[in-house]
């Protein structure tokens, strides 16, 4: 019975592959959900616009692209945690780059935003954009670099609760 299950679980997944990615976020039901203008009220006009848009902020314009305090970057949208400081790197592209997340907070996804699939992350409790990931991370640890916008992450240093 069990294989089964997976027979049909692998079935839908190559059928999904050719729909949308609009069509697979409206599948994926977060545990926080709120609607569109609840989102454009708690949130500053370019969280929100990162966030629940999937814009991209300048670079370098971001208050936490410098930031090398101890602590946690939670979702901007909704307090997770997302990232720890100690796996915080300067990659030099003007935007928080991190080599790896608190994955079970995280949801990858894929956009074709550009022209080509660049892996998406988003927060895996309300689905807010926080921005890519690549493969030209640190080779000494991950080799991964999760692209993130300042403007999506909050960060609560180690001695404020
Ligand atoms: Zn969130």
């Amino acid at each position: 019975m069990k294989k089964y299950f997976y027979l049909i679980l692998f079935a839908l997944l190559i059928s999904c592959q050719g729909n949308s990615q609009e069509n697979n976020n409206n599948k994926k039901e977060y545990s926080l959900v709120k609607t569109d203008s609840e989102w454009k009220s708690s949130l500053s006009n370019l969280a929100y616009n990162v966030l629940r848009k999937g814009a991209t902020e300048r670079p370098f314009s971001g208050p936490l692209n410098k930031n090398k305090k101890e602590g946690t970057y939670v979702c901007g949208g909704c307090r997770t945690p997302l990232y720890k400081s100690q796996h915080k790197f300067d990659s030099g592209t003007g935007w928080p780059s991190f080599d790896r997340g608190i994955e079970e907070n995280l949801e990858y996804d894929v956009d074709y935003k550009i022209g080509y699939p660049r892996s998406e992350l988003k927060c895996n409790t309300c689905g807010g954009h926080l921005g890519h990931m690549f493969k030209d991370g640190p080779p000494q640890t991950t080799g991964l670099r999760h692209c993130i916008n300042s403007a999506a992450l909050n960060f609560i240093s180690k001695n404020e609760k």
